[in-house]
């Protein structure tokens, strides 16, 4: 059974053990609350809380898929070692599971790929691994799992072409983050590619000034340590850029940033179509299940008059937390993480909501009084790509408990 398993090295397309799965997932993360509340317009009555959900929530296709594959991997291999890269998706409790499941994480202390060999299962993350984490397993003879998402696959064709045109790569994202690291990887594959990752619209006007007008390059490489690639210089870098983000970035900002470099590189080589195609190129690589729940959040907030804002998500969710950086600029949000932290109807464990793009989530926190005392209160809830239907639920839930609930006053 391992020899035939190991004539296959790398599965991309799930290992024909969907149905068998099926069931276990449903059970771990489908909610027939959530269902009931879908199918009631998205809205839901209980005492004197009234729930909006927005209209696209919750687990994206890719991370879906992801999950799927690392279930079906469980399933097709119970006598080897099973191993994730790191977090499947940013989500605790979904990675508590595999980790219940027996999958290990290489990420975890002790952790150590160089240890792998054949007879080991990797299961590669849906925001993907970089060329070098890619090529030592394969090196090694490892058994790949590879969930990588077709949208991040995208953004890597699209890299991987500025590279070999002689581009620099200037990806909007944090600099840290596993889709990050693994897409600016991809501008290596061609000798001379080069990258660049800016967090905001501030690190953008400073790349912005040095396209055009120069400026002192060992500044330059100083503010952006760790943010380039190898060799890296300014001068000779920033001539020609292309586009690029991670995918859960918040859309309108990337569209600023794109614009931003846009208008530096006419301020420096001049509005010339043909000239300016020799120096800069853009494409859309927010993923269309980002987009989404972005637009849906938006439509939400116009349509109803809400009093406050739940977002579900882990804190380290990059789409969370933009989905509550979106909304916090029209009501009172509170980023949770689960049901659990709707402490009581007086308070909430929240983890603060950027108020500019971060490299690393706020610390959590707890606020009083977060429920309004109003006759009626009108509750939006959210959450992000990597939330299952069933923590969604548990919200619902525990909203309806503590609607009526006075016992703490
Ligand atoms: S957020 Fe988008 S790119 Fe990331 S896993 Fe989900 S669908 Fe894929």
């Amino acid at each position: 059974m391992i020899e035939a398993a190991q004539a296959v090295r790398m599965f991309r397309k799930g290992l024909a053990l969907k149905n068998e799965v099926a069931g276990e997932l449903a059970a771990h993360y489908h909610s027939a609350l959530v269902d009931e509340v879908r199918a009631a317009n998205y809205q839901r009555k209980m005492g004197r809380l009234h729930l909006y959900l927005a209209g696209e929530f919750g687990f994206c296709y890719g991370v879906d898929r992801a999950v799927d594959y690392a279930y079906q991997t469980v399933r097709r291999f119970p006598e080897r070692s099973i191993y994730l890269t790191g977090e499947i998706i940013h989500n605790p409790r979904v990675n508590d599971r595999l980790r219940d499941a027996g999958i290990r994480f290489l990420s975890d202390p002790g952790g150590d790929e160089r240890a792998l060999g054949p007879d080991d299962v990797v299961i590669l993350p849906a925001f993907g691994v970089a060329v070098s984490m890619l090529s030592r397993l394969q090196r090694q003879g490892c058994t790949l799992v590879d969930t990588t998402c077709g949208s991040v696959l995208n953004v890597w064709k699209n890299v991987r072409k500025y590279a070999r045109d002689g581009f620099t790569a200037v990806i909007h994202g944090k600099v840290k983050h596993e889709e990050t690291v693994a897409t600016a990887s991809q501008a290596l594959e061609y000798p001379g590619g080069r990258s660049l990752v800016v967090l905001d619209r501030t690190e953008t006007e400073i790349v912005c000034d040095f396209i055009r007008r120069g400026g002192d390059s060992s500044a330059f490489l100083a503010k952006f340590a760790g943010a380039v690639s190898p060799g890296f210089d300014p001068d000779r870098d920033l001539q020609r850029v292309g586009l690029a983000n991670q995918t859960t970035m918040l859309m309108s900002e990337s569209l600023a940033i794109g614009e931003m470099i846009h208008r530096a590189m006419i301020d420096r080589y001049g509005d010339d179509d043909i000239e300016l195609d020799r120096h800069y190129r853009a494409f859309d690589t927010i993923c269309s299940a980002t987009q989404d729940r972005q637009d849906a959040i938006k439509t939400l907030l116009s349509e109803q008059s809400l009093d406050l804002m739940l977002v579900i998500g882990g804190h380290n969710s990059s789409n969370t937390r933009n989905l509550a950086r979106l909304a916090a600029r029209r009501v009172p949000t509170y980023h949770i993480a689960n049901a659990g932290d709707l402490v009581s109807r007086r308070e909430v464990r929240h983890r603060a909501v950027d108020a500019e793009p971060q490299p690393t989530p706020a610390a959590e926190t707890r606020s009083l009084d977060w429920l309004p005392d109003l006759p009626v209160v009108n509750v939006g809830l959210t959450a992000g790509a990597s939330t299952p239907d069933s923590a969604v639920g548990q919200v619902i839930e525990r909203l309806g408990t503590l609607a009526d609930d006075r016992r703490d006053e």
